[in-house]
């Protein structure tokens, strides 16, 4: 995990990079994947809306309470809400707030996936007295709904969508510097492609310098 030869910060990923990579990346565990106790990677661990199995919630939870205590843990999450999955949103916002509890009472980020479901999500969000950082991973959404996470305070985090949307590079141009993280999440070996497109995108930032900056900012903040 040494940071001297690291070229790219990739925010979210389901892919594991080799040790020697120049990409340091955040794994995404999932409370329906076993844990593999030498991993020795930094990680985020929560249960993914897709992943919700309501007969064996609490097994679930408890994997994410106790993987959640160790240091190479950096995160909670993703989890979040999803209104094209099977599972109610009710009970989806319940697994979401106990991850929100989680990740305050052991001061780490939260790392959200939200599909069609931010007006549930600012409300669950906006009824709290005090928030974890935050970071909407894999956003695809217009300028106001951008506006609306930075006007919270949420990291937006861009990945694969932004190579393919004119639309969504419209909205990132307008995303203030120290809100912008890049991400594979699940396709392998496109981080390098992401930053060169958000660079394209905002020729005047410095997008080695400006992402670093602010991965740092929300994983050790
Ligand atoms: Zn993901």
């Amino acid at each position: 995990m040494t940071e001297t030869k690291i070229t790219y910060f990739d925010a979210h990923t389901h892919h594991v990079y080799d040790a020697d990579s120049d990409v340091l990346g955040v794994f995404q565990w999932m409370a329906h994947e076993s844990f593999l106790e030498d991993f020795g990677r930094f990680f985020s661990v929560g249960i993914h809306p897709w992943f919700i199995q309501q007969w064996q919630l609490e097994q679930d939870l408890d994997f994410v309470r106790s993987c959640s205590q160790r240091s190479e843990c950096l995160a909670i999450g993703e989890c979040g809400l999803d209104a094209l999955v099977a599972t109610p949103m009710k009970v989806q916002s319940q697994i979401f707030e106990a991850h929100i509890d989680l990740a305050l009472e052991l001061q780490k980020p939260l790392v959200i996936h939200c599909v069609r479901a931010f007006t549930e999500l600012f409300a669950i969000l906006d009824k709290r007295e005090r928030l974890p950082r935050i970071m909407i991973h894999g956003f695809n959404k217009n300028e106001e709904t951008a506006m609306a996470c930075i006007d919270r305070g949420f990291y937006l985090s861009f990945g694969a969508d932004l190579l393919a949307f004119g639309h969504l590079q419209k909205t990132f141009q307008k995303v203030p510097t120290d809100r912008i993280l890049l991400e594979s999440d699940q396709k392998i070996q496109i981080i390098a492609d992401v930053y060169h497109m958000a660079q394209s995108k905002r020729p005047t930032d410095q997008m080695i310098e400006l992402v670093q900056q602010n991965f740092n900012q929300f994983y050790f903040g």
